[in-house]
């Protein structure tokens, strides 16, 4: 959604802050701590963050590459007059092709009969599309086993329609150090590399850390880095925290769009999950479970700088708390879902905590309709 400049907090229901400049900070970190290119992935709107805003930012810091999850994501970012390299990460239709080859947008090959679909519809624009072959060094999702990447690599470097980029992997633990899995992903990435190269082939490029993997292991770094939730400022998992100095970009804010005493034993929102116990300060807050909260119980918001518990069914588009331990409370203040508000703070990973869930999801589920405000 598209909000009016400059923008009036006071003209919008809920809203979302999303700051560029901690995405420009935390990109440069990301740079400086792993010695390498960073290719901000920014897939699903920019983990919600606004798939067009951040990817310029994210341009204007000097980044080369973009990697989206989704031919349609890519085709956004060029109709927006984003001119960068970007990878799909993820399967393209066949039919899409054509459109690659037009905007010059790399897909990703794993398997040899849809890549041969890859290679016809490139010849019939009359061009060739740039592919990345994806090796599945353990995650079990895409990609040709180690064993068979030799054999794949020749046979796509014989097809006319196809132009090999580059060579890649993608780690299924890399957040839980732990484990012993990403050294044994690597190794197995680095055997299916040294075939390749006795066989004479010397991909242009190979990439393989995510953001965990960026910061736990600097034997996954080689030529380029993918990192979404990093650069967003958030960590890869309870297991993988943030070094010092990385900023969280994201607040979501909403308004006290209601402030009344209800008498004792009176019911709070649809099924009475709540029943006042005296007079209770209820107001209510124009969010709801469309908006990307969730509709179960034990959730906090900031009012005044104080954690206040919501009370009763969280509503489609709102929800109630209790404004007890909070008197001066004023009807249309703003109250903070994600972020800081004096000396308190809600991070999307104490939602992810409280929903049993992880801050990804967290961040992907805020909706559409809530509106983005960039400071720059
Ligand atoms: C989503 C994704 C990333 C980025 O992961 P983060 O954990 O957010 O850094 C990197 N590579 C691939 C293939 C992905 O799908």
């Amino acid at each position: 959604m598209e909000i009016q400049r400059p923008i009036d907090i006071e003209a919008c229901s809920t809203w979302l802050e999303i700051d560029l400049g901690a995405i420009k900070n935390n990109l440069n970190l990301l740079t400086k701590l792993t010695g390498r290119p960073v290719m901000p992935v920014v897939k699903a709107n920019a983990y919600g963050h606004g798939l067009i805003e951040v990817s310029k930012a994210a341009v204007e810091a000097g980044v080369d590459w973009l990697g989206v999850a989704r031919i349609e994501e890519a085709l956004a970012l060029r109709a927006a007059g984003v001119a960068c390299k970007i990878l799909v990460l993820g399967y393209t239709p066949p039919r899409r092709v054509g459109a690659a080859v037009q905007e010059g947008i790399s897909l990703t090959v794993y398997d040899k009969a849809v890549a041969q679909t890859y290679a016809d519809e490139a010849v019939q624009a009359g061009g060739s599309v740039k592919v990345h072959v994806k090796v599945d060094s353990g995650m079990g999702r895409l990609g040709v086993f180690p064993q068979n990447a030799v054999e794949f690599v020749r046979w796509l470097k014989g097809q006319r329609g196809l132009d090999v980029e580059a060579v890649f992997t993608h780690f299924a633990r890399a957040d839980e150090p732990k484990y012993d899995t990403t050294d044994g992903q690597i190794e197995k990435f680095d055997g299916a590399l040294s075939q390749l190269k006795k066989e004479g082939i010397k991909p242009k490029l190979v990439h393989a850390a995510n953001s965990a993997g960026s910061l736990n292991y600097p034997a996954g770094r080689y030529d380029l880095v993918r990192c979404g939730i990093a650069m967003y400022g958030l960590p890869p998992s309870p297991d993988t925290p943030l070094p010092e100095g990385f900023m969280p970009a994201l607040s979501w804010k909403t308004h006290l769009v209601s402030l009344k005493t209800l008498p004792p034993g009176h019911g709070v929102s649809y099924n009475f999950q709540y029943f006042t116990k005296k007079d209770e300060r209820i107001g209510a807050i124009a969010i709801g479970y469309a908006d990307g909260f969730r509709r179960r119980a034990g959730n906090f918001v900031l009012v005044r700088g104080k954690r206040v518990p919501v009370v009763g069914a969280v509503c489609m588009d709102q929800c109630m708390v209790q404004l007890d331990d909070v008197p001066e409370a004023h009807i249309q203040d703003e109250v903070v879902l994600i972020g800081r508000q004096g000396n308190e703070m809600i991070s999307a990973d104490d939602l992810a905590r409280d929903w049993g869930t992880i801050n990804y999801e967290v961040l992907c589920g805020l909706a559409d309709r809530v509106p983005r405000i960039y400071i720059k």
